[in-house]
C-alpha cells in the first residue's frame, strides 16, 4: 500500500488550521502526520481543512474545463501519461486543433459555467508554429469570451513564455508531478529541475502559475509531503491534485502502482489545503474513480474541480458536478457573479 495510516498519535488538526490561518507554514513532520493519520481521524482533519478553505474561499467552487488541443504521440516518457509514445494504450493522436476550434470550445466552456478554460497540448514544448495558432486563439478568446485562460504546453523558453503572456494567457500550468526524489522514477526524458525552470520562466513572463501532481504512482508519503512543500515554495496560484487511475491502463505507472484509498486521497487534499491555505486546490483527474462515495467531501478541502472530463477520460458529467456542488450548499464562482449582477 502507498497509504500508511498507522500513526499512533493523532495530530492536533485544529492547531494546524490555526497555524495556517495565521500565516504559519506546516513543517514536514506535521505534513507527514496528516498523511499518516488514522482513517478514523478523517472527520477531524476535514473539519480543520474546511475551516481554512471557508476562510479564504467561502462556499465558492472554481470550475475549470480542459481542452486537449493536441493529443498523443509525445516523445517524452512520463510514466503516468497515456499520451506518451511509450504508453501501450491505444490513443488516436491528432495534431493541434485550429484557432477557430479552440475559440469555439472556450465559448462552450463558458456556457457550461466554467471559470477557467485550460488549453493543453501533448508535447515536450510548443513549436513556434503551434504558438502562432495558440496565441491567435488566446487573443480571440480574451477579446470575446468572459473566461480566464490557462495553457499547459510543456517546457517553455523565455521568448515563448513572453509570447504567451503578451497574447493574454492568464496562467501557465506545468505540474511538478511528484517530489524531486521520485521524479526520475516517473520520467527520464526531462528532469524535475527542467520543470522548475519552466515555472520560473512562466512567472517571470508575468503569468500566474498552476502546478500540482499525481498521487498513487508508487511514491511514499514523504514524496507527497515534499511535493506539497515545493509548490508552496514556488508560490503557485493553483494546485491540481490528480489521482492515478487504474483506467489509465497502458501506462507503466498504472501497471505497477498500488491504488490509493479514498481516505488517503482526502488526506492529501487536506494536506495541500493546510500548506497552501489561500490557493486554489483542485480535486483533479481521478476524482470520481479514486474518491468514490467520498467524492463530495473533497470540496471541504479543495475549492476547484475540472468538469466535463479530463484529457483522455470522461468525468461524471457537467450536470452531476453542478448537482454535487449545489447539494453541498456551495455555488460556482460563475453563479455567484451572475447572482450579483442580477441583484
Ligand atoms: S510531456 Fe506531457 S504529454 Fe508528453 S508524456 Fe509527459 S505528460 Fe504526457
Amino acid at each position: 500500500m502507498t497509504t500508511p495510516t498507522d500513526n499512533p498519535r493523532m495530530p492536533d488538526f485544529e492547531a494546524l488550521a490555526d497555524k495556517a490561518l495565521s500565516g504559519g507554514i506546516l513543517s514536514r513532520e506535521e505534513a507527514l502526520g496528516i498523511l499518516r493519520a488514522a482513517d478514523a481521524e478523517l472527520p477531524a482533519l476535514l473539519a480543520a481543512a474546511w475551516r481554512v478553505r471557508r476562510h479564504f474561499h467561502g462556499n465558492k467552487v472554481k470550475v475549470h474545463v480542459l481542452m486537449n488541443a493536441k493529443r498523443g504521440a509525445c516523445a517524452e516518457d512520463c510514466g503516468f501519461c497515456a499520451q506518451s509514445s511509450k504508453a501501450t494504450k491505444e490513443l488516436e493522436p491528432y495534431k493541434l486543433e485550429s484557432a477557430d476550434q479552440i475559440v469555439k470550445e472556450a465559448e462552450m466552456a463558458h456556457q457550461r459555467g466554467a471559470w477557467k478554460f485550460c488549453i493543453v497540448t501533448a508535447t515536450r514544448g510548443p513549436s513556434d508554429a503551434d504558438l502562432d495558432v495558440l496565441c491567435d486563439a488566446v487573443r480571440r478568446i480574451k477579446a470575446s469570451v468572459p473566461i480566464r485562460v490557462c495553457t499547459s504546453l510543456g517546457l517553455l523558453t523565455v521568448p515563448r513564455a513572453k509570447r504567451l503572456a503578451e497574447a493574454g494567457v492568464d496562467r501557465f500550468n506545468h505540474n511538478l508531478e511528484s517530489s524531486e526524489r521520485f521524479f526520475p522514477e516517473v520520467c527520464t526524458t526531462h528532469s524535475w529541475k527542467d520543470r522548475i525552470d519552466t515555472l520560473r520562466t512562466a512567472k517571470a513572463a508575468g503569468m500566474e502559475l498552476c502546478s500540482g501532481g499525481i498521487v498513487g504512482m508508487g511514491e511514499t508519503s514523504e514524496d507527497v509531503a515534499d511535493l506539497a512543500l515545493a509548490v508552496r515554495e514556488l508560490g503557485v496560484s493553483s494546485i491540481p491534485v490528480n489521482f492515478l487511475m487504474e483506467s489509465w491502463s497502458g501506462t507503466p505507472k498504472a501497471a505497477t502502482s498500488a491504488p490509493s484509498t479514498p481516505a488517503y486521497c482526502l488526506k492529501v487534499l487536506c494536506l495541500f489545503r493546510l500548506l497552501n491555505p489561500d490557493k486554489d486546490i483542485r480535486a483533479a483527474a481521478g476524482r470520481e474513480e479514486k474518491l468514490g462515495a467520498l467524492q463530495p467531501m473533497a470540496l471541504y478541502a479543495a475549492n476547484s474541480i475540472f468538469t466535463d472530463g479530463y484529457l483522455n477520460t470522461p468525468g461524471q458529467g457537467v450536470e452531476a458536478d453542478l448537482k454535487m456542488i449545489r447539494d453541498l450548499g456551495f455555488e460556482t464562482v460563475q453563479e455567484a457573479a451572475q447572482a450579483q449582477m442580477t441583484a
